[in-house]
């Protein structure tokens, strides 16, 4: 048979994402992620990644398994990630030097999050990196053209990504929503979505990690002006104001920014992480922060800011930090836990522009960390957030838009998996593929 699938990870759990398609004797790898839940267990870090061999990372689990996928080496062409989180590219600075020959192929901010990563960590892989475009296409080889199609999600320069092929188009959309009011970037390109729709899709992949939820997820907007309601609707006149999110959620600090500069505070971005995805969105000139926001990454510096802080005024400055999932090393648990020279006041906010990632290791260092911030008397202001993923309105509109003759939900358990294939077979398409890690499929 022509198209074979074969479910690397993120199929048995949530994250750890890849899955790689043999199209006769050619295999294309979509996304190489690490899985989070186990990667932290071993090395307390949500989003930053540190030198560990791929062998170690497999035996606890924190990487895709290439070893399913043994005997098609040789064929592989491409490693193509479908946007920058961790989850979908983290296990290519372990993994990809398997493959030393095969470029990853991506989106540019992908690319240059990978980049700095590497840098970063002072790592190195042999492979090329080639950044396309949103809304281009790349010639893979006289069978193969690998299509990027702008779609919104939380974090710049995600992709749908489409395989065209000679028996058909497949799909792969993991990690999306469908926001028509984003703050960054453009809305998805339905247009286009549709049209290669219209054209015939074999398979579609499609995350469905929150098909539990019947609901349409809200817009960045919507974030926005919750940040607003609580920034800018609360006196906080003669207190800190601290803001915490994800690093990576560009458009989400675009929105701090602008709160913070209403309110004439000072901002100040502390701790690694945000440095990292905050330069490499200035690299592409997608942002331009530094204008408005004193970067400061190292632990020195962050000192000498607490210090310039408590001596001006803290209502004089907004900080954002890293610490959104009460992570032990980072800048607001070191914070509580009076690790700096910055003394909580009866009062002070601390907003948490995120939602708890539901997994036993966060849901433990959050309750420590908001329990010492209780401790302090602040006020604590959790859930000022909108998800960065569609739930199961989204999906059934996705699945409608493409008319997939196959589809394969990836990015949970088989449970939520379920719920797509119940939907998808009510609404007239019969061929949903509910699959395990390590199980393969042959398309026709
Ligand atoms: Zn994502």
């Amino acid at each position: 048979m022509p198209i074979e699938v074969c479910c690397i990870g993120g199929f048995s759990k949530t994250e750890g994402n890849s899955v790689a398609i043999k199209i006769d004797e050619e295999v294309v790898i979509l996304d190489m992620g690490l899985s989070m839940e186990d990667y932290i267990k071993y090395t307390e870090d949500r989003e930053d990644i540190s030198a560990r061999s791929y062998t170690q990372l497999l035996k606890v689990k924190a990487v895709p398994n290439y070893t399913f996928i043994e005997e098609w080496k040789e064929k592989i062409k491409a490693i193509i990630p479908s946007h920058g989180h961790l989850d979908h590219v983290g296990a290519i600075p372990f993994a990809a030097k398997l493959f030393p020959t095969v470029p990853v192929i991506s989106t540019p901010y992908t690319i240059e999050v990978l980049k700095t990563i590497l840098v970063d960590e002072q790592m190195n892989i042999p492979n090329q990196f080639i950044a396309q475009k949103l809304n281009s296409s790349y010639k893979l080889s006289e069978k193969i053209t690998v299509e990027f199609i702008n779609v919104t999600h939380s974090i710049p320069h995600t992709a749908i990504v489409v395989l065209h092929t000679p028996y058909g188009k497949i799909m792969y959309a993991n990690d999306f929503k469908l926001d028509d009011t984003p703050t960054l970037g453009k809305k998805p390109n339905y247009q286009r979505i549709k049209k290669v729709g219209k054209e015939g899709v074999l398979l579609l992949i499609m995350n469905c990690l929150y098909a539990h939820e019947p609901r349409k997820c809200p817009s960045e907007a919507v974030a926005r002006q919750m940040l607003k309601e609580v920034m800018l609707g609360i006196d906080s006149k003669g207190k800190a104001m601290i803001v915490t999110t994800f690093s990576s959620h560009i458009a989400r600090l675009k929105s701090i920014i602008e709160m913070g500069k209403k309110l004439k505070r000072k901002i100040v971005f502390l701790g690694r992480s945000l440095d990292k995805y905050v330069r490499a969105a200035e690299r592409l000139k997608l942002v331009q922060f530094t204008k408005d926001v004193e970067l400061v990454r190292h632990w020195d510096k962050v000192e000498r800011i607490f210090k310039k802080i408590q001596r001006e005024g803290k209502d004089k400055y907004l900080i954002v930090c890293t610490g959104h999932q009460g992570e032990p090393r980072s800048i607001l648990t070191q914070m509580a836990a009076g690790g700096f020279d910055f003394h909580f006041t009866p009062g002070d906010l601390v907003i948490f522009s995120c939602q708890v990632i539901p997994v036993e290791v966060n849901k433990k260092n959050r309750e420590i960390l908001e329990t010492s911030l209780r401790g302090n008397n602040v006020r604590i202001f959790r859930d000022v957030h909108v998800s960065g993923h569609g739930a199961r309105e989204d999906e059934r509109d996705l699945i409608e838009m493409v008319r997939p003759k196959h589809i394969i939900p990836i990015h949970a358990e088989n449970e939520k998996a379920r719920i797509v294939q119940e939907m998808a077979t009510q609404l007239g398409f019969k061929n949903t593929h509910v699959m395990l890690d390590g199980q393969r499929i042959t398309l026709e």
